[in-house]
């Protein structure tokens, strides 16, 4: 797909003057988010699903201006904490839209998801058995859905490959009898659902169609019947400037294809396709340091900030926005952030405009699980976000000051 709804939004689209301008306004560290180009994902997404029931997974961006859209755009939401639903519930999703995964839920989490479930008909889907009885010690016999264990996974990196992982879901061949159970207890049984990992990649959809087969088998021989089968999200995004974007008519139609013949509306929740390319992170170079290995650049964002390279060895592009930059000798560069950890680096050998002091740097495809994973470690206050939205900008997350830092201690 391309022209109006391009199927990815590049690094290098990003207008360097616009960006300029928010850094000077909101400081940095700060993410940047496109409201408009996360409509323009969702719209793209339902295209190519248009008879699956699509979810966002909210874990990967919460911010209200995000989740609005999101449901304005008639997407539902996945939720992974009573947090989760709560935001989603308060930014307009209504309960029937609501989905909360529950994985191995703390008592406090049921407790606030099924007194919610009182007044908005969501959906829990379980991963163990024994929370059927957490469910029914606390009057929730509403809509019902189970996760399964598929046994196939897939992912960018291990720590984000789920389907195989015991943790997570029921084991796949204990599912029919738990689905039978979980109705002859009175539970209203409406689907089932899995999620293989996060990176289903354009090159290789075997192990996603190997789930969606899976689970359209599962959905054949249910004892009882389903309203849908969620196959999950994972639908990867182009980290690299040069790296194709995913397929998604191709992986839809991989989807139909391994599903068959079933019964029930497909459904589908990715979570960083809707958001990732909508966001970048600005952070200013505060230290240029040669060294004989490289030139270190030191910026004021960290893996407090962004965690995903320091977490997962992820690649982010990174571009130096600084006017002249184009008339700046290529140099290699270690860019790297104030904490005091070894991990603290976004990126190694990465060949920039050489960097200076003063320097405004963009760090791409940071809309997803990029401000949601920030911490206060060093005692650091997490940053401020902007938000975008048809040439207009607005502050959605105020920058954290130290005394947000301590607000939480005893005298
Ligand atoms: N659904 C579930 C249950 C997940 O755990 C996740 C991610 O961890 C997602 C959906 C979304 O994954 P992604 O953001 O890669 O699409």
């Amino acid at each position: 797909m391309s022209g109006v709804n391009p199927d990815v939004r590049r690094l290098s689209e990003w207008g360097a003057d616009r960006l300029h301008q928010l850094a000077e306004a909101y400081d940095t560290p700060l993410y940047v988010y496109d409201i408009a180009r996360v409509r323009e994902n969702a719209r793209r997404i339902r295209a190519a699903f248009p008879d699956a029931e699509v979810s966002y997974a909210t874990k990967a961006n919460t911010s209200k201006p995000v989740l609005r859209a999101l449901q304005d755009e008639g997407v539902g939401a996945e939720c992974a904490s009573a947090g989760e639903v709560q935001r989603s519930l308060d930014a307009g999703f209504t309960g029937s839209e609501v989905r909360y995964t529950a994985v191995n839920p703390p008592s406090e989490d049921l407790d606030h998801v099924c007194a919610l479930a009182a007044d908005h008909p969501l959906t829990i889907t379980i991963g163990a058995a024994d929370t059927l009885d957490r469910l029914a010690e606390r009057d929730f016999f509403g809509k019902l859905a189970v996760r399964v264990n598929p046994g196939v996974g897939a992912g960018h990196h291990a720590k984000v490959t789920t389907g195989t992982d015991p943790k997570f879901g029921v084991p796949y061949d204990e599912v029919p009898s738990l689905l039978a159970a979980a109705a002859d207890r009175g539970f209203d049984v409406v689907g089932i659902h899995a999620h293989a990992g996060s990176g289903i990649s354009g090159d290789d959809l075997s192990a996603h169609r190997e789930l969606v087969s899976r689970m359209g088998a599962l959905a054949r021989e249910s004892p009882v019947s389903l309203e849908f089968v969620n196959v999950g999200g994972g639908f990867g995004v182009p980290y690299k400037e040069a790296e194709p974007p995913l397929d998604i008519a191709a992986v839809a139609e991989a989807t139909r294809e391994a599903l068959g013949e079933v019964d029930a509306q497909l459904a589908i929740e990715p979570g960083r396709y809707f958001v990732a390319d909508a966001g970048v992170l600005l952070t200013r170079v505060n230290t240029a340091k040669p060294t004989p290995e490289t030139l270190v650049v030191g910026v004021d964002a960290g893996m407090t900030t962004l965690v995903r390279p320091a977490m997962y060895g992820s690649y982010h592009e990174i571009r130096n926005l600084a006017p002249d930059a184009g008339e700046r000798e290529a140099v290699e560069t270690l860019v790297a952030g104030p904490i005091c950890e070894t991990s603290d680096i976004f990126a190694t050998d990465r060949v920039l405009p050489a960097p200076a002091r003063g320097d405004l740097l963009c760090i791409g495809n940071a809309g997803a699980y990029g401000y949601e994973m920030a911490s206060q470690y060093n005692s650091r206050p997490r940053p401020a976000v902007v938000c975008l939205d048809e040439g207009e900008a607005y502050l959605a997350v105020r920058r954290e000051t130290l005394a947000d830092v301590t607000s939480l201690e005893e005298p």
